[in-house]
C-alpha cells in the first residue's frame, strides 16, 4: 500500500514485541515473556494503557497476535494471546465486550453502577461497544482491525473506558455516551484524556452514501478525500474534534492500519484478527 506523511501521524516508534529492546519505566512489557507485541502510552502511575500488534502471540499467520475468537483463528491459540496479555498488563482480568457497532456502554467490575447500565453489564463479555469500569486491575480491552479504538481515563476519579468506534460507533456517537456514563462514576472532563490508536486514514476509506453523510451529521470534520478521489471519512480526525467539543484533550497514537504490515487491517486483508486497545487502573 502506498504510505504518504499525512498517514503516519505519530508515533513513529515500532511496536515492542515483550522479548526485546523495549524497557518502560514501569516495566509494564516483562522481556521474558515472548508472547505478545504491546506498545504503551505513557499515562502516569495511575494508568495502564497500549495497543498490540500482530508481530507476536502464538497464532500463526495471519492471526499471529490474533486476541479475537470470532475470525477464525484456533479459540486455544487465543486465549494463550489473552494470557499472555493479561500477564504483560499485570492486570488480574480483562474484560472484553462482544462489539456490535452499537452504542451500548457497559460498566463492569465493582463500584456504583449508573441508572442504564444494561442487564448483562456484569456478564464475562456484554454486547456493547464501549466498557467502563472503576476497577482496580481490570482490564478493558477493545478489539480493532481498522476502526478506531478509543481509551479514556480520568486517574483522579479513578475511572476508564475503551470504546470502539467504527463508523457506525461515530454516526451513533458512542464516544459521547461513554464519556456521559464516565462522568455519572465522576469523571470530569477537564481531568479525563482520551489516545485514539491505529486504526484506518481518510486518504484509505472511501465510504459510500448514505453511511458517510451519517458519520458527517455526528463528526463532520471527519469528511476526507481518499487516494483514488473518492469521498471519504477519517474517523480519527472526526473523532479527536467531538472529543474536543465534549471538553476532552484527545490525541492520536499510531499509524493507518490498512498501511501498517504491523497490524491487522480487515479492509485490506478480509481474513485476519484483530488487535486490541487496553486501559486499566493499577
Ligand atoms: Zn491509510
Amino acid at each position: 500500500m502506498p504510505t504518504t506523511s499525512t498517514s503516519r501521524i505519530s508515533s513513529s516508534s515500532a511496536l515492542a514485541q515483550c522479548r526485546g529492546s523495549r524497557s518502560t519505566g514501569d516495566r509494564l512489557v516483562p522481556r521474558t515473556d515472548p508472547a505478545i507485541a504491546f506498545e504503551p502510552v505513557e499515562w502516569g502511575p495511575a494508568v495502564v494503557a497500549g495497543f498490540t500488534g500482530r508481530l507476536a502471540g502464538v497464532s500463526g499467520p495471519p492471526y499471529n497476535g490474533n486476541l479475537a475468537t470470532h475470525v477464525g483463528d484456533d479459540a486455544g491459540r487465543v486465549d494463550a494471546n489473552r494470557s499472555a496479555l493479561a500477564r504483560a498488563l499485570g492486570a488480574r482480568r480483562i474484560a472484553f465486550m462482544r462489539q456490535v457497532h452499537g452504542s451500548t456502554v457497559a460498566v463492569v467490575g465493582g463500584g456504583p453502577a449508573p441508572g442504564d447500565n444494561p442487564p448483562e453489564a456484569n456478564s464475562t463479555e456484554p454486547e456493547a461497544d464501549a466498557l467502563v469500569t472503576a476497577e482496580h486491575g481490570l482490564a478493558l480491552a477493545v478489539l480493532v482491525a481498522d476502526c478506531v479504538p478509543v481509551l479514556l481515563a480520568d486517574p483522579v476519579a479513578g475511572v476508564v473506558a475503551a470504546v470502539h468506534a467504527g463508523r457506525k460507533g461515530v454516526a451513533l456517537d458512542v464516544v459521547a455516551r461513554a464519556v456521559a456514563t464516565m462522568r455519572s462514576l465522576g469523571a470530569e472532563p477537564g481531568r479525563l484524556r482520551a489516545v485514539l490508536g491505529p486504526s484506518i486514514c481518510g486518504g484509505c476509506y472511501p465510504l459510500g452514501e448514505p453511511a458517510r453523510s451519517q458519520v458527517l451529521a455526528v463528526a463532520p470534520a471527519a469528511a476526507a478525500t481518499a487516494r483514488t478521489g473518492e469521498p471519504s471519512v477519517d474517523l480519527r480526525v472526526g473523532l479527536l474534534a467531538r472529543l474536543a467539543a465534549l471538553g476532552v484533550a484527545a490525541e492520536l497514537a499510531g499509524p493507518c492500519t490498512a498501511e501498517s504490515a504491523r497490524h491487522f487491517s480487515y479492509r485490506r486483508d478480509p481474513v485476519t484478527g484483530r488487535t486490541a486497545g487496553l486501559v486499566m487502573l493499577r
